[in-house]
This record gives structure tokens, C-alpha cells and sequence, in this order.
């Protein structure tokens, strides 16, 4: 008899826990062990290799050294693998060292060093495209221009969606299309796994800012990318060779709060959905970016590939930057942060801060304040907002 494959919450509670019964626990253990006792110099040493090479430890030859491989962070990964649906997940220091990471994988795996990169993206992924660090050429367009800035030499196409910080939504079926064979990386640190699985519309690589939704408390810095087992292989020789390593404890947090990730994300999700019908009516707010409206959602993505509008959303103040300044020093309960997809809500003024290094042009609006909702009760959030727009 088969038994049918588990449905998204009881994935979230349970996928990484194989083999806990048989080791007489109830919760996985953390292992912090940097160095582990060679169990056999052949075996070992067979080990070491396939492990540098991006394999798994080889039986009987053991872990060797943690650059290579740490029990408590592949149980992170095993998780949200199976939560993306693919075949693993590779897990590194932050979200913009697994971008870096894919970027430096995808150089090596295929011939040619252009990326073309859809705009808006996170400040940070944006930079990090345009600086010369990493020695890639950086096509930036829109995703109708996708098909005409492919080459023949281009290693990867970079899509963020919903993006940072508008919640702009893009077609991942029609860039992967668009994209022909070169390998399409999704960032999908705003939707999280919970409403969107980009590799089931063709995406090579699924990454995650693990810092937000995933880890979700404010108090582990991680990222993570979900992907086929050649392209993880690949992952982690980036990762061995550059020791780009998630610590275990931030693992073992991370692993602990995909348990909880479906119902923070829900009930974020429905606490902005009130705030939205609220704001859309509020004399000082201009426009409210959200993908629940159905002017943000031109081509009816919502349903189609993100299964709900999510926690995040954005407002353009009719008072533009003077505004936007003073909304978001006024607040008491949102706190005025960076970073977003806590458990408690942040507001965020992103052409000040997390876009700084984005050149003007693709700046975003300097009346647009960016909320990341919590689980605080909606209506405490709704009265911050309110006497802090009215404030003086
Ligand atoms: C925060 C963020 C990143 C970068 O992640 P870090 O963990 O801060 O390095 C990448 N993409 C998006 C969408 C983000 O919000």
C-alpha cells in the first residue's frame, strides 16, 4: 500500500525528521562538531573528496570537517527542499551569499559570464549585478525583453518575484519559456514556499533570503536555494571552496521554524489583506501596491502561480518623501527597520535604505514606505498606521 504524499502543513512539521525515533529523540539534535574523527583513512579520504566535490559524506568514511557537511543544517535543507518540491537544498551564510553562490555556479557551469537580471530586484542582488565582484555582464530589463537580452552566452536570468519592494508580480512560466535554455534563478524570499513553488513553472533555482519569512523571528541571518541535484552539487563546491557555511545553530532555528512558516505566513497574509482595505480608502495614501489588488495583478497571477497575496505590501504617500519620512518616524508599534517577514510587524522607507546602492533611475518612489505585516491583532496595527499619519 502507498501512502498518499503529505499536503503543505504537515510537510512543514515534519519533512527533516527522518530517523529521530531510531536515535530515542524527539527533536533533532544540533551538532556543532567542527572536526570529526576519521573512522577509516580510505574511506575517509573517498569522503573528503566526494564531499568537496559537492556529493554527500560516502558510508563508513564520516563528515570529515564541517565546511563540508553538517548534520543539523541538512535537516534544514531536507525540509524546505521537500516544502519547494525539489530534490535538495543547498543552505548558506545569507541570502546574498547563496545569490553569489548561484552566480558563481551558474559562471561554471555553463560557458559565458552575462546574466540578464529582470528589475525591480533587492537592493543588495542589484549591486551585487552591477559591481565588478563577481565578473559578470548584467543585461537589466523587463520581463516582456527577456527573450531578446538571452545570448548565447548568458549563464543565468535573475527574477524576483513578488519584487522588493513595489510586489511587482511576474509570469515564472513566461520567463523560463522566454529564457530558453539558460537557467532561471527566482528569488522567492517574499512568497515564500508556502505560496509559491517557482520550480514547478521551470525555475532552475529557487533562493530564499532565509533571514525573513523562513527564519522568521529577527535572529538568524541565512540563505537558501532549492534546486535539482546537479545544480546542488554545483551549490555546494561554491560553498565548500569559498566557506559560505550556515552555522548549526542558526540551522537548527531555521529547521524549528518551518514548522510554524504556513501559519505566520497566513496569518500575516490576512492581516495585510484588512490593511489594504483600509489604506486604499485613506485620503493621505496615493496608491497601495499589493498583489491582492487586482491592478497589481494585471495577468491574474495570483491563484494562478502565488497562491495567495502575502504579508507584504506598499504604500505611495500623496505627500511623497516629506511624508513617507514622517510616517515612518512616527509609528509606535510597526517598528521603523530594515528587513521584513518577522513576527512582528517593520516598516521600512526603501529608496533611503535597502535600494540606496540601486542607481536613481530604478529607484523606487521616494513616497513609497514598504510594511511588513506581523502577527500583532490587525486592528492595533491599523490604529499605529492611522495616529501616525495624522501625527504632527
Ligand atoms: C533580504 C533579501 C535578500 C538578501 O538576503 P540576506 O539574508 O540579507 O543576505 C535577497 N533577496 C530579497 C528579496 C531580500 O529581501
Amino acid at each position: 500500500m502507498t501512502t498518499p504524499p503529505l499536503r503543505l502543513d504537515s510537510i512543514a512539521s515534519h519533512a527533516g525528521r527522518d530517523g529521530l525515533a531510531e536515535q530515542g529523540v524527539h527533536v533533532p539534535s544540533i551538532d556543532l562538531s567542527t572536526t570529526n574523527p576519521v573512522p577509516d583513512l580510505d574511506a575517509s579520504g573517498l569522503s573528503y573528496e566526494t564531499m568537496a566535490g559537492g556529493g554527500r559524506p560516502v558510508a563508513g568514511g564520516g563528515n570529515v570537517y564541517a565546511r563540508l557537511w553538517n548534520p543539523t543544517v541538512a535537516r534544514f535543507e531536507e525540509g524546505l527542499a521537500a516544502l519547494e518540491g525539489t530534490d535538495e537544498a543547498v543552505a548558506f551564510s545569507s541570502g546574498m551569499a547563496a545569490m553569489t553562490a548561484v552566480i558563481l555556479a551558474a559562471k561554471s557551469e555553463h560557458e559565458g559570464r552575462h546574466v540578464v537580471a529582470v528589475r525591480p530586484l533587492y537592493g543588495g542582488t542589484d549591486h551585487l549585478l552591477g559591481s565588478p565582484l563577481l565578473d559578470v555582464e548584467t543585461t537589466y530589463c523587463i520581463p516582456a525583453e527577456v527573450a531578446d537580452a538571452v545570448r548565447c552566452d548568458t549563464c543565468l536570468v535573475v527574477v524576483e518575484t513578488p519584487a522588493n519592494p513595489t510586489l511587482e508580480l511576474v509570469d515564472i512560466a513566461a520567463i523560463t519559456t522566454a529564457a530558453g535554455s539558460a537557467p532561471v534563478v527566482v528569488d522567492n524570499t517574499f512568497a515564500t514556499p508556502v505560496l509559491q513553488n517557482p520550480a514547478q513553472f521551470g525555475a532552475a533555482l529557487v533562493l530564499h533570503s532565509a533571514t525573513k519569512f523562513i527564519g522568521g523571528h529577527g535572529d538568524a541571518i541565512a540563505g537558501i536555494v532549492a534546486t535539482s541535484t546537479p545544480w546542488a552539487e554545483a551549490l555546494r563546491r561554491v560553498r565548500a571552496i569559498t566557506g559560505s557555511l550556515l552555522h548549526p545553530l542558526a540551522g537548527y532555528l531555521l529547521h524549528r521554524g518551518l514548522a510554524t512558516l504556513p501559519l505566520r505566513v497566513r496569518a500575516g497574509q490576512a492581516s495585510a489583506d484588512k490593511l489594504v482595505g483600509w489604506a486604499v480608502e485613506h485620503p493621505a495614501v496615493e496608491r497601495v501596491y499589493f498583489p491582492g489588488l487586482s491592478e497589481c495583478d494585471p495577468s491574474g497571477l495570483v491563484g494562478r502561480q502565488l497562491r495567495g497575496p502575502g504579508a507584504m505590501l506598499s504604500l505611495r504617500l500623496a505627500g511623497g518623501y516629506d511624508a513617507a519620512a514622517h510616517l515612518v518616524q512616527s509609528v509606535r508599534l510597526f517598528e521603523h527597520a530594515v528587513s521584513l517577514g518577522g513576527v512582528t510587524s517593520l516598516i521600512s522607507h526603501p529608496a533611503s535604505l535597502t535600494h540606496r546602492p540601486v542607481p536613481a533611475d530604478a529607484r523606487p518612489d521616494a513616497g513609497v514606505v514598504r510594511l511588513s505585516i506581523g502577527l500583532e491583532d490587525v486592528e492595533d496595527l491599523r490604529a499605529d498606521l492611522e495616529q501616525a499619519l495624522t501625527a504632527h
